[in-house]
């Protein structure tokens, strides 16, 4: 074997594959056909959960959140006048430190998960496009640009395009609609000002009816959005016509970078192919509406990294089996969310919209590492939500540990830390008496119950050999 795990792809889900592997010592390689990573903005929207999933890995959050903002107010232009609306986001909480859609363009986001990887030693390899890939029993063989590479696994996470996808055969089912579409730019342009996200609208159906400008925090650029297309290329010029028309003294100065997007809804029906996983766009796309994609691409990877490093490690390899089992019906519902907000439906989010959409309810409760019970607190397969605990806080220790075990009294179990909870923590979790809370490397209620439980439960699980290491 040349390396334990080959990822294709280092837009933001192969990096966080790849940083969760690497964080515990796994032998990665992450492979990108681009000469170098992708300058555009195009996701812009990082969602509570990803901010907590990502929290795990020390100072990957604070440094979005510093490099971002939330609570951006919009400003609608229609053909009725100006209208400004409340900002969306609430305040923190005790179990919720980020409520609040983070916003910051997408290529400032695979930066900041660039640096963290390097801390782990490990740099995406620019130029190296993955070709061909052949499953055995025993791994994979990955035929890329610049040779041929032999792992244990795979993680196919190349995009909506991905060849990985393609070259194993997996249907990519769904539609593409070539009618819905429309531009996407990041430029520089005076004479709007960045406090509010600007958006004109008018049901004429008319070229360039809707567009929307919204200003790109730690950026002096902002993202353009705009359609329904026309037959022209919409190449500088017809941007800075769209830019100009949105009052006398707004003028384009520059363009950064300008994409057509098109709808396309599709997904896999599995997510594995033997040794080969894939993750992200190379599993479903879907309408930009809601800012699921990229925050979707994170949630699989951070599934299965802690998956495929157990493993890797001793652990029972059927936990594998949970990937696809826990992750496809969370992109199922996201491809019904995202249809359903599609069309301006957006901007007058629900509140339960906005709540679907921060992912903060999604739940593994009816996956195979769920239990339905129905008793108090998070179930297993819920979110587990933060808590203070001494003076420090549930999210702060579990930072860079594997399980964590959360424990009114002392309690030894194998595999995990134990971390114990004071009364808030007790009563966010609805702890009882003599009961232990399993969360899961990736933020989730693993099993409740008293210390012999879970240690029993936990023992298939987790890493036999090796360790977490904390980069
Ligand atoms: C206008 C727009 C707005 C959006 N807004 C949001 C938003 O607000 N929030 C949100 O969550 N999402 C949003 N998205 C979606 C988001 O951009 C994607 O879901 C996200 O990029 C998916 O990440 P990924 O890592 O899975 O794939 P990608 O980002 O596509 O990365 C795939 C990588 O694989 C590489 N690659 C391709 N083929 C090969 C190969 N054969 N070998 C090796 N490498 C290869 C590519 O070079 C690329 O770097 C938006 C998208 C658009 C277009």
């Amino acid at each position: 074997m040349d390396t334990e795990v080959v990822v294709a792809g280092a837009g933001p889900t192969g990096l966080v594959a790849a940083l969760e592997l690497a964080r515990r010592g796994i032998g990665v390689r992450l492979l990108d056909a681009a000469p170098a990573p992708f300058a555009g903005s195009r996701g812009k929207g990082l969602q509570p959960r990803s901010l907590e999933l990502l929290d795990v890995v020390g100072g990957v959050t604070d440094r979005l959140v510093a490099l971002g903002r939330t609570h951006l107010p919009v400003r609608r232009y229609g053909p009725d006048g100006v209208v400004d609306e409340p900002a969306q986001g609430r305040a923190p909480t005790p179990d919720t430190p980020w409520p609040s859609t983070l916003l910051l363009p997408q290529w400032r986001v695979e930066q900041v998960l660039r640096e963290r990887l390097a801390v782990c030693g490990v740099a995406p390899e620019q130029g190296v496009r993955v070709e061909d890939v052949a499953t055995a029993d025993d791994g994979v063989t990955v035929a890329t640009s610049e040779g041929t590479l032999r792992a244990r696994y795979l993680v196919g996470a190349d995009g909506g395009g991905s060849t990985v996808r393609r070259t194993l055969g997996v249907p990519f089912l769904g539609e593409t609609r070539e009618e819905m579409r429309m531009v996407v730019a990041d430029v520089e342009l005076e004479g709007l000002d960045r406090e509010h996200w600007h958006q004109w609208g008018s049901p004429s159906g008319a070229p360039y009816s809707w567009v929307a400008l919204c200003p790109l925090p730690a950026t002096s650029t902002w993202q353009l959005q705009a359609g329904p297309l026309d037959d022209r290329e919409p190449d500088d010029p017809v941007i800075a016509g769209i830019v100009a028309a949105r009052g006398p003294r707004v003028r384009l100065r520059s363009v950064a970078w300008r994409s057509v997007w098109r709808l396309n809804v599709r997904m896999v029906a599995d997510y594995r192919v033997g040794p080969v996983f894939l993750a992200g766009d190379a599993a479903h796309v879907h309408s930009p509406a809601g800012a699921q994609g990229m925050n979707t691409g994170i949630g699989d990877a951070m599934n299965l990294g802690w998956k495929l490093a157990a493993v890797l490690r001793g652990a029972d390899a059927g936990l594998l089996d949970t990937y696809t089992a826990e992750r496809l019906p969370i992109a199922a519902g996201v491809l019904g969310i995202s249809a359903e907000l599609s069309g301006g439906a957006m901007w007058a989010r629900t509140a339960a919209q906005v709540r679907t959409t921060s992912q903060l309810d999604l739940s593994y409760r009816d996956g195979p590492l769920g239990a339905s019970d129905d008793g108090p607190g998070p179930r297993p397969g819920d979110r587990a939500p933060d808590a203070p605990v001494g003076d420090s806080t549930l999210f702060l220790r579990r930072r860079e540990a594997d399980w964590t075990v959360l424990a009114a009294s002392a309690a030894d179990v194998e595999g995990a830390t134990v971390v114990l909870a004071g009364d808030e923590a007790i009563a966010t979790y609805a702890l009882a008496p003599g009961e232990v809370v399993a969360v899961r490397p990736d933020g989730y209620v693993g099993r409740r119950g008293t210390a012999d439980e879970v240690r029993a439960w936990l023992a298939p699980l987790t890493a036999q050999r090796g360790t977490v290491r904390a980069a």
